[in-house]
């Protein structure tokens, strides 16, 4: 039978790891190594911390997080409804960040941890981050 979770949750922080722990949970049926689900946690922290830190400046939002699984693999969609990203290539560079105090390398780990990364966003309607893991 197809199975897939959906969580739902305001942007507070301690709903980062919430969420991790739910994705590695998904991940852990299917055949990946366990240094496959802690790429996974890594992405999906990424994702959700950017959801919490940058979608609603100074605003409660909600988030959802959608694990679903494929053939292939897992899918994981990260959504929010905020402000969205005016420049996605310009988002994804290694470095690049609006916060001077943060890294700029969520979207790099993304990349590198998950086989695909898709950014979808509208300034003032929100950003949605899908992520699929091979197993
Ligand atoms: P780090 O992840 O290293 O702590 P960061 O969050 O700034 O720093 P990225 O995760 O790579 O770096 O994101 C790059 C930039 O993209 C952010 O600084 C922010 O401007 C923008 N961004 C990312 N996700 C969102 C989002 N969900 N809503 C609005 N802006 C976002
Ligand atoms: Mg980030």
């Amino acid at each position: 039978m197809s199975n897939h979770v959906l969580i739902r949750f305001p942007n507070v922080s301690s709903n980062v790891s919430v969420a991790r722990v739910a994705a590695a949970t998904f991940a852990s049926f299917r055949e990946f190594s366990i240094s496959d689900i802690e790429e996974v946690k890594v992405a999906v922290s990424e994702a959700v911390s950017n959801a919490v830190l940058h979608a609603y400046p100074d605003s409660q939002g909600m988030i959802e997080v959608l694990l679903e699984n494929r053939n292939d693999g897992i899918q994981i969609t990260v959504k929010d409804f905020g402000k969205g990203i005016e420049d996605i290539d310009k988002a994804r560079q290694p470095g690049f960040t609006t916060m001077p105090e943060h890294m700029g390398l969520g979207f790099t780990f993304m990349e590198s941890f998950m086989d695909e990364l898709h950014i979808e966003s509208q300034p003032g309607s929100g950003t949605t981050v899908r992520m699929v893991k091979k197993a």
